[in-house]
């Protein structure tokens, strides 16, 4: 009897440390916000980005990812309850990231419409309208837009972007010579800056920030094209962090954050 008793509070013990073990290791919060002590019901969700898409996703000094998307959605995270994580991928790789599990929301943006994305992900309420130009070197008085450029010439952009798609087509319609598709926007702008490429085709707001920090050796020529929307995205059918997202996205921008962040990023 008393043995038996002994095994019975051995197996008690055994059973709450288990339930304590399990309590922490599967929390969704890495613990960062434990002020009021139920941080294990705050879920934590990472995002993928692209860091090379400033002032929308970039890095610090310090390596850090920083942008406009941050700030928007450490905003909704805030707002919603929810703590977030950014990680970086390359452009093609974030919808797959997303899909299957490695990543909860994708910020990096994303033109929300484009068809063949909202087959593989949900977008939240768009959050930013953009359209895509032609950068080339200052210096550059043949090309004045699209249709200038030629069939001599080299352009790039970014892998999976739309960007790529319309080098791409304007290569297959031979009125480029080359599209070069790079993994990153930074790449594309140094080749143009080292005579490696003519042309860059990008979204706008983002060629005006690398045009303000290469010290304007580089322009926009012609008219933007390809109007496109920004959105967030989450994994196909996750109704309820859509939700959360399009609720906080609609409150800052009701009571202002939206603007200070755009004042903020974009000069
Ligand atoms: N807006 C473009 C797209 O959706 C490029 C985005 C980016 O490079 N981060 O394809």
């Amino acid at each position: 009897m008393k043995k038996s008793k002994k095994i019975a509070a051995l197996i008690l013990v055994a059973a709450m440390t288990a339930l304590a073990l399990g309590g922490c290791g599967s929390s969704s919060d890495d613990g960062e916000s434990t002020e009021n002590g139920d941080s294990e019901k705050t879920p934590h969700y990472i995002v993928a980005t692209e860091p090379t898409f400033p002032p929308f996703d970039t890095t610090d000094e310090d390596g850090n990812i920083v942008g406009f998307d941050m700030d928007l959605m450490n905003a909704i995270a805030e707002e919603e309850g929810f703590t977030v994580e950014y990680k970086a991928f390359e452009f093609d790789s974030l919808i797959p990231s997303v899909q299957s599990g490695n990543a909860d929301i994708i910020a990096a943006g994303m033109n929300a419409m484009d068809p063949e994305r909202q087959e593989k992900v949900d977008f939240s309420d768009t959050y930013y309208d953009s359209a895509l130009v032609v950068v080339v070197k200052a210096d550059n008085d043949t090309v004045t837009g699209f249709d200038t450029l030629g069939s001599d010439m080299r352009v790039a952009s970014q892998i999976g972007t739309t960007g790529a798609d319309k080098a791409n087509e304007l290569a297959e319609a031979g009125e480029i010579g080359e599209a070069v598709i790079n993994n990153g926007y930074d790449t594309c702008m140094l080749q143009l800056q080292n005579g490696d490429v003519d042309a860059v085709i990008v979204d706008k707001p983002v060629a005006e920030t690398y045009i303000a920090k290469q010290g304007g050796t580089t322009k926009i020529v012609g008219e933007p094209e390809g109007a496109e929307s920004y959105g967030f995205a989450v994994q196909k059918g996750n109704e309820e962090l859509l939700a959360q997202i399009n609720d906080g996205l609609a409150k800052l921008v009701e009571d202002g954050t939206y603007d200070e962040l755009v004042a903020k990023w974009f000069q």
